[in-house]
């Protein structure tokens, strides 16, 4: 029986799960707080919105690993994309949905068998009922930063706000965090600062420009002129560039549904990072796993979730115990969501689960993320320099410099 569903945020989760909802013949309603689809695709000059995209930046996966099941990216466009690009195919991909533009969901409370969803629209509240609720309104915009209180007499800012090296000209720039954002930043910085040094324990790389110092430490402290690392090594700068991560916020759920823990870094309580273990064929979660191939993922999530709410799913008798089974295989609880290499077993038992098929394709992304793991970081200047060529039958690829 058709449901009647309401999808909050019109990035690529919300997206992905409504045009399978409406494949399945539900009634969709997706709310946006934004006036445009595309979430993080979307770049602002402005600092301070929801999107954490900068001016100028390709995208760390290419164009093959990083589609939708039906809906490949355009064949001129190079592998490694423009956020304008991935903006497009978004765009293209949700024409015609029923979205809500600048309405923002700010309350979702269970209301006997439905759920109460509460927006406002240029202040003006109205309220809606729905069988099934998505959250889907991203991970990148609440941005995390243990310094922010530090006294740093300087300038400091969260890669959140980052949008162009020119700002950085002759800067002595210190940048702590080598993740995706971190390593751009640096690579962008380091062309117009006097001087770039990058802190990162966990992320180092073997060939970086002459104009950064890495440092594989922690910091220690900030204090008015600069940073202080574990081993006692004070590095003075003119900015600080913060780029630590994001924690996950709902602020249109209470704490009686959703509880934040290990520093806001795990969603809780969730089963398989999905639906909620009180109301798992109803209240479900797209989006939420790290260190994944992002959109495929996302669909895969979503069609499972969507087999629960048709009721051909399965749902395991033991799903309260998922969140203690995983804790257990973890040194830090605040990992909870970065799968890497759990992302591929995770998939395949979403899709048994859900008695839908995997994607054959699934397998060539598998090898293509394993291939760019390792060249980004033997080479992460250069590594966004090729384009890749499935063979005929898309099992395999090749690399094509230019
Ligand atoms: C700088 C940067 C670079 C990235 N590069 C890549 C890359 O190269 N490849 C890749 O695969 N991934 C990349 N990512 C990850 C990227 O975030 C995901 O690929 C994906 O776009 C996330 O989609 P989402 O729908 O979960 O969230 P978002 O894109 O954040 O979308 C969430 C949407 O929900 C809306 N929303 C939020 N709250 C509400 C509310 N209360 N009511 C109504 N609407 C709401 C927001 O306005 C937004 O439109 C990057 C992320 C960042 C920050």
């Amino acid at each position: 029986m058709p449901s009647k569903i309401c999808i909050i945020g019109a990035g690529a989760a919300g997206l992905v799960t409504a045009r399978h909802a409406i494949k399945d013949g539900h009634q969709v309603e997706i709310f946006e707080q934004t006036d445009k689809v595309g979430g993080t695709w979307v770049y602002s000059e402005e600092t301070g919105c929801h999107s954490s995209m900068y001016k100028i930046m390709k995208t760390n996966l290419p164009k093959e690993a990083m589609l939708f099941q039906d809906e490949p990216f355009r064949d001129d466009l190079p592998s490694y994309m423009s956020h304008e690009d991935v903006l497009e195919y978004l765009e293209d991909y949700s024409k015609d949905f029923p979205i809500f533009f600048n309405t923002t969901v700010i309350d979702v409370k269970k209301d006997s068998e439905q759920w109460k969803v509460t927006t406002s629209t240029n202040s003006n509240l109205s309220v809606h009922f729905y069988d099934v609720v998505f959250a889907c309104n991203g991970h990148f915009f609440e941005p995390l930063n243990p310094y922010k209180d530090s006294g740093f007499v300087g300038e400091m800012l969260h890669s959140h706000d980052y949008r162009r090296a020119e700002h950085f000209e002759g800067k002595k720039v210190v940048i702590v965090g080598a993740g995706p954002s971190g390593i751009d930043i640096t690579l962008q910085v380091a062309l117009t600062a006097r001087h770039v040094t990058l802190i990162s324990k966990k992320a180092t790389y073997p060939v970086l420009p002459k104009t950064v110092l890495q440092i594989a430490s922690h910091v220690k402290s900030v204090y008015g002129l600069g940073v202080i690392t574990d081993e006692g090594e004070n590095i003075a700068a003119d900015i600080i560039i913060v780029c630590t991560g994001y924690v996950f916020k709902f602020p249109f759920l209470d704490s009686s549904l959703i509880q934040l823990k290990h520093n806001d870094l795990m969603v809780s309580p969730l089963y398989q990072h999905l639906c909620h273990v009180d109301f798992p064929k109803s209240l479900f979660f797209i989006g939420l796993p790290l260190g994944t191939i992002t959109f495929p993922l996302f669909e895969v999530q979503a069609k499972y979730a969507l087999s629960l709410v048709s009721g051909k799913g399965k749902l395991p008798g033991d799903i309260q115990n998922f969140e203690e089974r995983r804790l257990k295989t973890l040194e830090n609880p605040a990992a909870f969501h970065i799968m890497v290499e759990d992302q591929w077993d995770y998939m395949k038992e979403l899709a048994a689960m859900g008695g839908f098929e995997e994607w054959n394709f699934m397998e060539t992304i598998r090898k293509i993320y394993c291939y760019i793991m390792i060249e980004r970081k033997k080479n992460v200047i250069g590594y966004k320099m090729v384009n890749f060529e499935l063979n005929e039958d898309k099992t395999d690829f090749k690399i094509v410099k230019f």
